[in-house]
């Protein structure tokens, strides 16, 4: 049996000061009827938590750590440059550095600007498209997050999806209004709303492969067929690769699926595990931020000189080879656990991209959020549960996904698939 007594006491104390006792809601484990282990330290694809337990990690701080934690280069490059001051507020080489890491291989980001997460850059990318367009409402896909910044708050995936919440409180009913939220792997659902609203939509924002209703890629037709749609209507087609990008492939989802978005957010692995992220695109764009242009968007600690540090050290290490190792682990995982799951007769899908991958209890298949919420969800809890006991730390929710770093050997997932056979058999 793992031991919890001192994450339990630790737990107990952290809901004196947080809400649920974390800093963000799926962290709580509710969903999977369990608490969450408090978490002492990590390294590779390992982490420890406060009452000695080990895990093998396939959240890696939902995506970011693609090297492992505590990744020798990367602490190093974060410790040299601590030295020389934490923050500066002013421009420092390494923005620069980091920038042209990107470009190189996401080369539409033709200029980007740094921010410190995820829903700062979606959110910026809105504000972006709707100044150069003039228009106010964008479509998003149901079952997609894009951060919690209100106008993303509509049929979002993630936590929201996690705790069932619709739509949150607290968001205009107004703005709302201009969030048009339409369902994933439906071209023809796009296509009807653009033709509601012609000259209305600013941008079509999209998870090229959504991680947040559980893993569901695109189809390669559904995103050309945006790309032709918001080319045909004066309207931005926005790839949000937060979790994706330089995460599903070495050229980021859209090398993958070869499609040229007007404007790209990133987030996760562009920080190597501390606050960056990035939104950009192309230049025609781009001049309206400002101090060029008349967008407003800032930050005091934007281009954070450590952030910057360990997103270098991040990219400049990974390699196509690294990809293609990390994705001949994360299919062998699957089909491992596709071949455990049809031993004890468990209906599941497994979807497998890159270094990302998933998985649905149910027996037909899943391509958008009420596909995904048709899974059976009781049972992802209790094999979650059983996972967690045997070392296996997967997100606990039904809508996230699992992700492969360069840290995991063979060793782990052989590990891994027995576990799933062990708690499937016991389940049976
Ligand atoms: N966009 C996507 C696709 C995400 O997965 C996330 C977070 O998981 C975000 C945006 C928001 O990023 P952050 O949590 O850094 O604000």
């Amino acid at each position: 049996m793992r031991q919890t007594e001192q994450s339990q006491k630790a737990f107990e104390k952290a809901k004196e000061y947080f809400p649920g006792g974390v800093n963000s809601p799926v962290r709580a484990f509710r969903s999977v009827g369990s608490t969450p282990p408090f978490i002492d330290h990590a390294k590779g694809a390992y982490l420890y938590d406060i009452d000695g337990n080990q895990y093998i990690d396939y959240v890696l701080s939902w995506g970011p750590m693609i090297l492992g934690h505590a990744q020798d280069k990367v602490i190093e490059a974060v410790t040299k440059t601590a030295v020389k001051g934490t923050s500066f507020g002013a421009p420092s080489p390494l923005e620069t550095r980091l920038a042209e890491l990107i470009q190189k291989r996401v080369p539409s980001m033709e200029e980007m600007r740094m921010v410190n997460s995820g829903t700062e850059a979606t959110m910026s990318a809105i504000r972006l498209a709707r100044g150069v367009t003039g228009r106010e409402k964008f479509v998003k896909f149901k079952g997609c997050y894009h951060g919690h910044s209100d106008s993303f708050l509509v049929n979002a995936g993630s936590g929201v999806a996690t705790f069932e919440l619709e739509d949150s409180p607290g968001v205009p009913k107004d703005l709302i209004k201009q969030t048009l939220s339409v369902e994933y792997n439906n071209l023809q659902a796009v296509q009807d709303v653009f033709k509601r609203y012609p000259d209305e939509i600013a941008a079509v924002i999209i998870e090229p492969i959504a991680g947040n209703m559980g893993m569901v890629p695109a189809q390669p037709e559904f995103i050309q067929g945006i790309r032709k749609l918001t080319e045909e209507h004066g309207a931005l087609f926005i790839f949000d690769e937060v979790m994706t990008g330089f995460r599903c492939d070495y050229d980021s989802a859209q090398g993958l699926y070869g499609v040229v978005p007007d404007l790209t957010t990133l987030g996760k692995v562009v920080g190597g595990g501390l606050p960056a992220a990035v939104f950009g695109g192309k230049r025609q764009y781009m001049k309206h931020i400002a101090p060029d242009g008349s967008i407003y968007q800032a930050g005091t600690l934007s281009g954070n000189p450590l952030a910057m540090a360990a997103g270098i050290a991040t990219l400049e290490q990974l390699t196509r080879e690294d990809y293609e190792y990390m994705n001949a682990l994360a299919k062998k995982l699957v089909a491992g656990i596709d071949q455990a799951a049809a031993k004890y007769q468990v209906p599941i899908q497994t979807t497998c991209r890159g270094t990302m991958w998933g998985y649905f209890f149910n027996d037909q298949p899943v391509n958008n959020f009420e596909q995904s919420k048709a899974s059976d969800q009781q049972y992802f809890a209790h094999v979650y549960r059983e996972l967690l006991e045997e070392g296996i730390y997967l997100a606990p929710s039904q809508f996230e996904t699992g992700f492969m770093s360069t840290a995991h050997t063979e060793q782990d997932i052989e590990a891994t698939i027995q576990a799933f056979d062990r708690v499937f058999a016991k389940l049976t």
